[in-house]
């Protein structure tokens, strides 16, 4: 089945939610163009996570850039806290915004933060912006907490020297039209984890006999399928996770005093915790928290790749019982860029910097561009249609049904563009017999139709999308 796609060319201006011709227009009419002009809104978000006090490393003092918000007032620290972080999120490194000063103007600042970064109405209360500068406030744990001043600039500065990866329209013209990623870092992110850490994380089901299914290991082996596609358009591809284990040595056991300390937030001061409560919560933190921090960590400092993609499959409720999984008659396709902040995780004073830090980098511009290409292969190898957010935690943008923005860890993190990808729903009969079948060489009739294995089909679909991306982004 071919799904007609949405009308739409690599050179279209990206960001334009939704309006090919509306940054203009939203730029000049500022403030009176809040949410509302965007058509969806993404004011409400899943979950932040409780915040949590490390305790310890520096706290928000003033540096270069600092500027006290009342000078003579003081830092005062309430209930001996410092920051308001998310969960196992380090004290942010504010000082890190210094190399980005006067290098982009007020009215992009205040376009990428008001319709980008975040639904509009997050920010006033931690970032004041000035015609000159914008005052960020460090921490919203301290009442009287110092400022970031990030002076803007007259004219717009790249500024490469200051990130890892680059853009599109930096790197060097590939020797052929056929090696489009010729050069271009590519970090494969196979999601979640594999082996028996597949049951602990929930992405596992098994139907009577079969084969169980496990998300991390087919994330891994779609990655495997997908590294050559890419090495041979000349790409310098590496794997985020080259096994089923886990990056993060913070196993379960590690995380008891922290799981009670987040416990303590969720259930209330009055409740005690259960022992399968702490190793629950535990375990949660490992895998969602701890493993997804730790790959941002190789990202941003080993690897450093112009590009991440992040793999993933989807899946409908299965109910309870992953031993008698329900099927969904549900199947959809879809691509997510980072962004749409709530106002509860702007608050975060973790989030807000990585936000600013994707931010000043123009990270949105690039991210949004190679996750509209690939979307839209995507959408055109699998022959499925968009999925669609129910509530407010993401937003389409670019007039992509398959594209969507959304504030997750796997993609706030990395300090580069990401592209995250979600194809499939994992306990769908049709895409059951696909990974039943494994995978293959050539066609082979599966539910009734002639089909390359789901694990080529994916990784075709994103090595498309990624070569017109650098097609269209690079010079000839
Ligand atoms: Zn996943």
């Amino acid at each position: 089945m071919n799904l007609p796609l949405p009308a739409h060319t690599a050179a279209a201006p990206v960001l334009s939610n939704g309006n090919p011709a509306g940054r203009r227009r939203i730029l000049k009419a500022g403030v009176a163009l809040a949410a509302g002009a965007l058509g969806v809104g993404c004011g409400k978000k899943e979950t932040s996570g409780p915040p949590v006090n490390p305790g310890a490393g520096p706290g928000p003092g003033a540096g270069p850039g600092m500027e006290a918000a009342n000078a003579g007032a003081g830092v005062q620290v309430e209930s001996g806290k410092l920051w308001n972080l998310s969960e196992l999120a380090p004290p942010p490194d504010w000082e890190k915004l210094e190399a980005w000063q006067e290098t982009i103007t007020a009215d992009d600042f205040r376009y990428l933060l008001e319709k980008v970064l975040t639904d509009g109405t997050s920010f006033w209360s931690t970032v004041e912006q000035r015609p000159d500068r914008a005052l960020i406030r460090m921490s919203t744990a301290v009442e009287a907490s110092p400022r970031f001043e990030l002076r803007f600039a007259k004219e717009s500065k790249p500024n490469a020297a200051e990130r890892y990866w680059r853009k599109m329209s930096e790197m060097p013209a590939p020797a052929s039209a056929e090696r489009p990623l010729e050069g271009v870092r590519v970090a494969l992110d196979p999601g979640h984890i594999g082996g028996d850490w597949a049951k602990m994380e929930a992405r596992w089901y098994q139907m009577e006999s079969a084969s169980p299914v496990m998300e991390g290991e087919l994330t891994l082996e779609t990655a495997r399928m997908l590294r050559p596609l890419l090495e041979a358009m000349g790409a310098v591809v590496t794997l985020v996770r080259e096994t089923h284990d886990p990056l993060t040595s913070q196993q379960p056991d590690k995380l008891l005093a922290e799981a009670r300390e987040s416990l303590h937030v969720s259930l209330g001061a009055a409740v005690l915790p259960t022992d399968r409560q702490i190793r629950k919560e535990a375990e949660r933190l490992f895998y969602r928290t701890s493993e997804i921090r730790t790959r941002g960590h190789r990202v941003n400092e080993v690897l450093k790749p112009d590009v991440v993609v992040c793999l993933h499959y989807n899946a409908e409720a299965w109910g309870q019982d992953a031993g008698k999984p329900l099927f969904s008659k549900a199947n959809h396709v879809h691509v997510l860029a980072h962004d749409c902040i709530s106002p509860a995780e702007f608050q975060n004073d973790d989030q807000r910097w990585d936000g600013l830090m994707r931010l000043v980098q123009r990270i949105p511009d690039e991210e949004i561009r190679l996750c509209d290409a690939v979307a839209r292969h995507l959408a055109a190898a699998t022959g499925l249609p968009p999925y669609t957010y129910p509530g407010r935690n993401a937003r389409q943008v670019n007039d992509n049904s398959y594209l969507w923005v959304r504030n997750l860890l796997a993609n706030r993190v990395y300090h580069c563009p990401v592209v995250f990808t979600e194809p499939y729903v994992m306990n769908n009969q049709e895409i059951f017999d696909r990974l039943q079948a494994g995978n293959y060489e050539g066609i082979r009739e599966i539910a009734g139709k002639q089909r390359f294995s789901i694990f080529r089909e994916y990784a075709q679909g994103v090595a498309d999308g990624l070569a017109e991306a650098y097609k269209a982004g690079r010079p000839t």
